[in-house]
C-alpha cells in the first residue's frame, strides 16, 4: 500500500526534469509476465472475488445480467428477489403480465425495455431450449438481448466454463495497464485472452472488475492506495496522496457493505458485509 511508483511520484519537480527518456517499449514476454503478476497480486487483494449478482441458478444469473445494464449490481440484487419469488422459471416469466413485471423492475431503470427483454428471453428459453439455459456460447448469443458479455458471465459463473467479461471496468483497466490498445470489446477479449491461460479467464475477470469498482475508478483512481501501483504505467492518473486515496476506496475496501444481499461465505468470513435490501437504511 502507498508504495512509490517506478517514476517516483513524490518529487514532481525532479521527476519532471528526469522524465526526458521515453519508456522503453515492453517486450511481449515482459508484458505477459507483468499482466500475470498483476492478476496474482489482485488475487491476493481480492481472494473472495465473485460475481456480484445474486443468483441461485443459470436462469436467475442470465436475467440478472440482462437487468444490470445501465445500473448497479446492488440495485439489481435488491430487485430480483421479488421477481424470482413471483416468476421462478422461464415459463412463469414468459407468461407474465408485462405491466406487473414493469412494476417490479422499475427500480432498475429502463424498466419497460428490460421487461420486454426478460420476457422475450424467457419465451425463447421455453420454446427453443426446453426451459433450460443453454451452456454454449453459440446458443446463448442467439437469445434476444444476450451478447457475448452476458453470455460469458453466465458461462463462467453458472457453468464453470472459462470466459472473459469485457465490461466497462475491464475495458478501462486493461488500457490503463497497457495490456491492449484495442477499444472494441471483441478485440480486447481476444488480446487479453492470449496473455493468460484459459483456466484463469473467469477469475481474472473478477479480479479486474473488483479492482475497477473498489480502487481504480473511472474518474478518480485511488493510486495512493493501490496495491499494484508499482506495476501500473498509469500511476498518477488519480489521487496519489495515501490518506486522500484511502477515502476514495469503495465497498469493503472503504469499510462499506458489498453489492450482494447474499454474498458467498468466503466474503463474509473475510469481513465483508451483505448489502441491505431495497429501501433499508444504509
Ligand atoms: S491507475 Fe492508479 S489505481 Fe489504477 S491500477 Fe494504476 S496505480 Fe492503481
Amino acid at each position: 500500500m502507498g508504495e512509490q511508483n517506478p517514476g517516483g511520484g513524490k518529487k514532481p519537480a525532479k521527476a519532471a526534469k528526469r522524465a526526458v527518456k521515453p519508456p522503453k517499449p515492453e517486450s511481449r514476454t515482459a508484458l505477459v509476465r507483468r499482466a500475470r503478476r498483476i492478476n496474482r497480486e489482485l488475487a491476493e487483494v481480492f481472494p473472495y472475488a465473485h460475481p456480484e449478482l445474486d443468483f441461485d441458478n443459470p436462469f436467475q444469473l442470465l436475467v440478472a445480467t440482462v437487468l444490470s445494464a445501465q445500473t448497479t449490481d446492488l440495485r439489481v440484487n435488491q430487485t430480483t428477489p421479488a421477481l424470482f419469488a413471483k416468476y421462478p422459471t422461464p415459463e412463469d416469466l414468459a407468461a407474465a403480465n408485462p405491466e406487473e413485471v414493469e412494476e417490479i423492475l422499475r427500480p432498475c431503470g429502463f424498466f419497460r425495455a428490460k421487461t420486454r427483454s426478460v420476457i422475450g428471453l424467457s419465451k425463447a428459453l421455453s420454446e427453443d431450449f426446453g426451459g433450460e439455459v443453454p451452456g454454449r456460447l453459440e446458443d446463448l448469443v442467439k437469445l434476444p438481448g444476450v451478447g457475448r458479455k452476458t453470455a460469458f458471465v453466465v458461462l463462467g459463473n453458472a457453468f464453470g466454463r472459462p470466459g472473459i467479461t469485457v465490461d466497462t471496468h475491464f475495458q478501462r483497466l486493461v488500457r490503463r495497464w497497457r495490456w491492449t490498445e484495442q477499444t472494441d470489446p471483441d478485440k480486447i477479449e481476444a488480446e487479453i485472452g492470449a496473455l493468460f491461460p484459459k483456466s484463469d479467464w473467469t477469475d481474472l475477470s473478477h479480479h479486474v472488475i473488483w479492482h475497477g469498482r473498489r480502487i481504480c475508478h473511472a474518474r478518480k483512481p485511488a493510486c495512493g492506495a493501490c496495491p499494484i501501483a508499482p506495476l501500473c504505467p498509469a500511476y498518477g492518473e488519480g489521487e496519489t496522496d495515501p490518506e486522500k486515496a484511502k477515502k476514495l476506496l469503495k465497498y469493503e475496501k472503504g469499510g462499506f457493505p458489498g453489492q450482494r444481499l447474499n454474498p458467498p461465505q468466503a466474503y463474509l468470513d473475510a469481513g465483508g458485509k451483505a448489502a441491505p435490501p431495497l429501501g433499508a437504511a444504509g
